[in-house]
């Protein structure tokens, strides 16, 4: 008997492929702009001019001043050169740092947004902004802040840092993973996480072989696309949550922590959704599907344990109690004993399953 389902639908029009960046004006003029403001971090600052300088009269300036956890401080000075340079969009161009300040100008300023990904994070299919403010960080969900459009460009990745494409790629991964026992899933998310999970097997190794593999790469991006359309329209679970407490309260760095954690939230919950996580066991072996994460993090050199990223056992009793401190949805019981055994495995990284 087939499960009942809602799908929901998919609102954001995505244009992908290689050289695909130079349709940007193009796009923009079509949701009806006549001036838009690049974004960018300081990092991506010559790839964002280079951009503004395609785009031509379309072009109403550059601000390369994201950063990773959208400050709001910085959001309040995007906000006004948005605003003084006359500029009716935004076309963010970068990792989720870059989404996120051009989803936290729309959700200020009615902006729409043409966003052009160049990790595998996830931020751009997605209705989710997460803010900091006063060292706090916050996350919203709404309609406004889910782009209208997203370029992906598969030679815009080329330059990504090996290391960052190895943690991203877990980063991306952990969105199927919970995507696969959602309470909301559905048929067309299930296909693509599937798909997402043997693209990134096939293309991640290959692109450690050799960075400037353009088909690897293609792969890589096109598994990255389903797992945000994933994080983007079903919920997500213990999983995320782990990971926005490491983020929030001890200040790990995003990718790396999300790809530590995933084989332990994965094997927490393997023990009560067995089946629904098989297509991640079939995909990458190893006995479970935690046991083949575990083995994949491995063979592509993905940091493996909380220690690795300046996390004391002694934070450890914390994290778990801020981690049980609000009831959410998930397919085990959370309770604080059991979240911390998952979390003195993955301070060890010993291998779950
Ligand atoms: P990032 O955007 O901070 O990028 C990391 C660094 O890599 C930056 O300096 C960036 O300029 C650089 N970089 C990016 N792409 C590059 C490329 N192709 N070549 C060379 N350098 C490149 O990191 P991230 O992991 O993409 O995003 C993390 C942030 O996104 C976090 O703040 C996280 O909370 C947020 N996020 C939000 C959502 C959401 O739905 N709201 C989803 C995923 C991530």
């Amino acid at each position: 008997m087939m499960q009942e389902f809602v799908f929901p639908g998919l609102t954001t029009r995505v244009v992908f492929g290689s050289g695909t960046m130079s349709r940007a004006g193009e796009e923009v003029r079509r949701l009806g702009h006549e001036r838009a403001l690049v974004l960018s971090t300081p990092h991506q600052k010559a790839d964002a001019e280079r951009l503004a300088e395609s785009l031509g009269d379309l072009a109403a300036g550059v601000f390369a001043g994201a950063v990773m956890h959208t400050p709001v401080e910085i959001t309040a000075e995007a906000v006004e050169a948005y605003r003084a340079s006359g500029a009716s969009a935004v076309v963010s161009l970068g990792g989720g740092s870059t989404t996120g300040l051009g989803k936290a100008i729309a959700v200020r300023t009615g902006a729409d947004q043409v966003v052009i990904p160049t990790t595998y994070a996830g931020s751009e299919m997605t209705d989710i902004l997460g803010e900091t403010a006063n060292g706090e960080k916050t996350t919203r969900r709404s309609p406004d802040i889910r782009p209208e459009t997203v370029i992906y460009d598969v030679d815009l990745t080329l330059s990504l840092p090996v290391g960052l494409t190895v943690t991203s790629a877990m980063n991306a991964i952990a969105h199927a993973m919970e995507a696969f026992y959602a309470p909301d899933r559905n048929p067309v998310i299930e296909l693509m996480c599937r798909d997402a999970m043997t693209a990134f097997r096939d293309g991640i190794p290959r692109i450690i072989a050799s960075p400037h593999d353009h088909d690897a790469r293609g792969r890589a991006l096109y598994a990255a696309w389903c797992c945000s359309t994933a994080l983007g329209y079903v919920q997500m679970a213990l999983h995320h949550k782990l990971a926005h407490v490491f983020g929030g309260s001890f200040d790990t760095p995003h990718a790396e922590t999300h790809a530590i954690l995933l084989p332990y939230t994965t094997a927490f919950n393997e023990e009560a959704v067995p089946d629904l996580l098989s297509p991640i066991a079939e995909a990458f072996g190893g006995g479970s599907a935690a046991g083949g994460l575990y083995d994949f993090a491995r063979s592509i050199g993905a940091p493996q344990s909380l220690g690795e990223i300046g996390i004391e056992e002694a934070d450890l009793d914390r994290a778990a109690a801020i981690a049980v401190k609000n009831a959410y949805q998930n397919p085990r019981p959370l309770e604080r004993a059991a979240i911390r055994d998952l979390l003195q495995a993955a301070w060890e990284g010993r291998r779950p399953g």
